[in-house]
Formats: C-alpha cells, structure tokens, sequence
C-alpha cells in the first residue's frame, strides 16, 4: 500500500452518541481524527433521550444489557467484553459526570440533563484535538484503489473531499429524523456491497381502530405496572411485556407498548392487514381468588351500594395490593384509573349502571375479573418511523465483524450504532450500543491506521 494514505486520519460520519464515542475512542489511540456532522450541533438525539436527561446505560450488567436487545443482541457480547456498560460509567465520571442510578438499573447524569453528558464528550473530543466539523452532510463514500484512501465527499463541496485511512459509519438509522438520522449512512454501506435489512420503526406507539380508541373514551387513560400479552395471527403468545402504558387518541403508547412495538411490527410485515389481538392484564399480580374474596367482602360490607361504586374501591385495592409500597402510594393516589377502566367495563359487559352490589351474580364478578385481567385490543399498526424512537433493521450484521465493527467487505471500513442492524428497548440499552460500538469501532480504526502507517497490515486481522 502506498504511504499515500498512511498519514490520513479516522474519519467518522455522524456525530451521534456512536460517532462521538468513535472519534474519542480513535483519537485516544493517538490518531488524527476528522468527525463530520450534518447538523449545526452535535448529538441532537442524544439530548432528547431519556426524556431530555439522557439515560448514559443500565447499571445491571452485560447479560441484562444483552436480554433487553431484542434486536440481535448477541452480536454484541464482544463489544461489551471491550467497552461495557461500568466502562461506561467510568468514563463518564472521570470526565467529571457523576452519575446516578434509578429503577431497573438506569444510570443518569446527576444534574438530571443530557446536556450534562454532551458537553463532557465535547470537551473531551477538543482535548483529543478532534477536527469537528459541523454542517457537513456527506454525500458520497469511495475508495482510491490507488492511495488505498477513502474519500468522502461533502454536500455542495464536490472539490473540497475529506480523504481518510479508516472510516466509522455511525450516521444512525431513519428514527425520528428530524434529529438529522435520515438513513444517510445505508447508502455508503451499499456501495461496498453491504446488505441492508430493510429498516422499521421500533420503540413506537400501537394504532387500534377499536371503537374505544376512535371514539376517543380512553385517552388520556394512564395505567401503571400492567402486562400487555400481544399475540400473533394464528392465537400464539408473541410477547409479554410489563409497565406503563397510556391510551391515545390513535391507540396506546408508553414504555410496555413500545417494548410491544417490536414484535407488532414483525408480525404485521408477516401477516398485512391483519388485526393482532392484545390482552392488557391491568393487575398482573392479583390472582383469580384474591379478586373474587375482596369483591365478596366489600359487596358484604356494602349491600345497598352501587355495584360500581364497590368495584372501584375493590379494583384500586386489589392494584394496590400487587405493588410495592412506592409504588402502592402511587397508585393509590390514581382513583381517576379505575374509575375510567370499570366505566368501560361496564359499557362491554353491558351491566346496569344503577346494579346494586347485593344483585351481583357470581358470573358477573367472573366475567369482570375476566375483563380486568385480559383488556382487549386489536392492533392494526404502529405509528411511523418519525414517532419510533429506534430502528430496526440496517446493515447487516453478516458483514460486520463484531470484534471490531469493522466491514468485512472493505478494509478500514467500520460501522457503530444505530445503523447496524441492532435495536433495542428504551432504558439506556440503545445508548449503551452505541458508545459501546463506537469506541470499539474507533479504537480499531485507529489501529488499522496505525499498523498500515507502520506497514504492517495484517490481512487476517481486519478483513
Ligand atoms: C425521543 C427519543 C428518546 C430516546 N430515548 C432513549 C432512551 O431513553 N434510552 C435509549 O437507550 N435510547 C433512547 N433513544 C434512542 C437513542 O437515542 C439512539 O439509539 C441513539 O442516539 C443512536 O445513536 P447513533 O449515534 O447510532 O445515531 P444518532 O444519534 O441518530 O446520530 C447519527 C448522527 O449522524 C448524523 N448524520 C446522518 N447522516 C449524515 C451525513 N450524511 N453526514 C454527516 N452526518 C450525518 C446525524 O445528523 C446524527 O447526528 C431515544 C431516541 C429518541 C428519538
């Protein structure tokens, strides 16, 4: 190989979570690095995560890192050996970013602002003397077979390319792309004959066209710590996922029916057109005979009450019962939840608005409980990739080699991110991926480069 690219930098194309990472990860190495961002600022996605305070990673650990990576998870046990979710950590608080850890393991900065996080990343990346450049959308990737350098050219900039030794993709998927991920970086995967699984929208809110939903008599309606069970067409259990969930004008959303999104979407893909059926138990821990017990003793306490009237108060404790003290406080202040789920209870189950509780046959409390446990819906859709919150699909892990990110394709062509074919659910684990990536990635970019400088490439190393 010629010396003509041996003293070009690391380039890295997108300045998300992963592209920055990348480029710390590359510069730390001791390599020149170029990072070029189409947008006017770094990590605009980074900064609404998490609700604006950016969930760093999950303190849990690599193998709950991996079980809640849905989206080929296993692929990254080898990035997560290099750069894990403590690496993570460490990071972080050395460069002076306390972090703190809340429920199921999510780690967050103190300060409660994402913006916290961006700023420390940016000031690393001026100390490793990163060439950052901003407002630079590229438009073309390519390899001089003479030089053995890639070139990289920029929008409305034909003359003045960005040539490099190495090259990290980490330009994100099509989620939310008002954030600048517009699927840029497929393209130049394609072109060294990288396959793509088509991409689809993951973490993303369901569409019901129920009455229920139309007619608009549940949104708003917020219930907590229920189990949403999704099957597919043929009546099989897809997925069962816990958590909040909050019904919309358009069908429901929250954090257990953007765990559901996923498989929906699969199945939808699978089967177009069809009406997948959802069962929200809105008390998952609250057993048949407990159920039928406390509706039989507050119906005993108060004979002469309306049956509906009995029934919030039997279904706001059997909820609170199934909760832990924090939890019970939480919910117990949540009258307003009940209410509205035994309103429409009533309205399926066609009962007597004015029943007295006295009147009440065994068979209505069952068929109640019945109800209460498995809430029905259809799914008809999911909302589209500018409401996802993640990318499913991408470039095909088949050509990426998960010890270095690198392509197996093109020599000195790496990838990191939400790019790859990797999604996971929200809670910090798709951040996780691409720092983790992106420094994996970076560190071995940087080596390529280093060890053709040296000219010592060892084939079997990176191709
Ligand atoms: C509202 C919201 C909330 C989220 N909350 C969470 C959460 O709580 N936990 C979690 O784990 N994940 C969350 N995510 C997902 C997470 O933010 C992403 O998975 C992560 O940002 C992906 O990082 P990335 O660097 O791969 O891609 P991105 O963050 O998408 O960055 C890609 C970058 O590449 C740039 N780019 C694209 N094309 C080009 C080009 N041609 N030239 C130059 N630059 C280019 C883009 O402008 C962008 O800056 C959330 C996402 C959204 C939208």
């Amino acid at each position: 190989m010629t010396s003509a690219s041996a003293d070009l930098p690391v380039a890295v194309i997108g300045g998300g979570p992963a592209g920055l990472m990348a480029a710390i990860g590359a510069a730390r190495q001791g390599i020149q690095t170029v990072l070029l961002e189409k947008g006017d600022r770094l990590g605009r996605k980074l900064l609404i995560s998490g609700g604006g305070r950016c969930n760093v990673t999950n303190a849990r650990g690599t193998a709950h890192i991996i079980e809640n990576i849905p989206g080929n998870g296993r692929f990254l046990y080898s990035s997560l050996a290099k750069w894990s979710s403590d690496d993570i950590i460490s990071f972080f608080t050395l460069l002076g970013v306390p972090l703190k850890e809340e429920d199921r393991g999510r780690m967050f900065p103190v300060t409660d602002k994402a913006m916290t996080v961006l700023n420390a990343l940016q000031r690393e990346l001026s100390s490793l003397a990163v060439d950052v450049r901003l407002r630079s959308t590229v438009s073309a990737l390519d390899f001089e077979e003479d030089t053995g350098a890639y070139r990289i050219a920029l929008h409305g900039e034909s003359d003045t390319a960005v040539r490099a030794g190495a090259v990290v993709v980490a330009a994100g998927g099509c989620a939310a792309p008002e954030t600048g991920s517009t699927g840029d970086g497929y393209v130049f995967a394609q072109r060294f004959g990288h396959t793509l699984v088509p991409p689809y929208p993951t973490s993303v809110p369901l569409v019901s066209n129920d009455a229920l939903i139309v007619e608009r008599h549940l949104q708003g309606l917020s219930l907590r710590g229920v189990a949403l069970t999704l099957y597919d067409p043929r009546g099989k259990v897809a997925t069962r996922e816990e958590g909040d969930v909050i019904f919309t004008h358009f069908g429901l959303s929250g954090p257990a029916a953007l765990r559901v999104s996923q498989y929906a979407v699969k199945l939808l893909q699978k089967n177009p057109g069809a009406q997948l059926k959802l069962a929200i138990d809105t008390m998952p821990a609250v057993a048949r005979d407990q159920f039928l017990d406390n509706v039989r003793q507050w119906v005993e306490k108060h004979p002469r009450r309306g049956f509906r009237t009995v029934l919030k108060d039997v279904v706001g404790e059997s909820r609170g019962s199934q909760a832990s003290a924090g939890h019970a406080a939480r919910i117990a202040m949540q009258d307003a939840v009940p209410e509205r789920l035994i309103e429409t209870a009533w309205r399926k189950l066609g009962f007597a608005a004015d029943q007295i509780a006295a009147d009440v046959s065994k068979k209505q409390v069952e068929a109640l409980y019945e109800f209460l446990k498995h809430f029905p819906m259809n799914i008809s859709g999911t909302l589209g990739m500018n409401r996802a919150t993640v990318t499913g699909g991408g470039v095909s892990l088949k050509g990426i080699d998960p010890r270095t990110m690198g392509s197996k394709l093109a020599a000195g062509l790496f990838f990191a991110g939400e790019i790859m074919d990797v999604h996971a659910h929200t809670g910090g684990y798709n951040i996780t991926v691409a720092f983790s990536t992106g420094y994996v990635a970076g560190t071995a970019a940087a080596d390529y480069v280093r060890v053709r400088k040296a000219g010592t490439v060892c084939p079997t190393r990176f191709s």
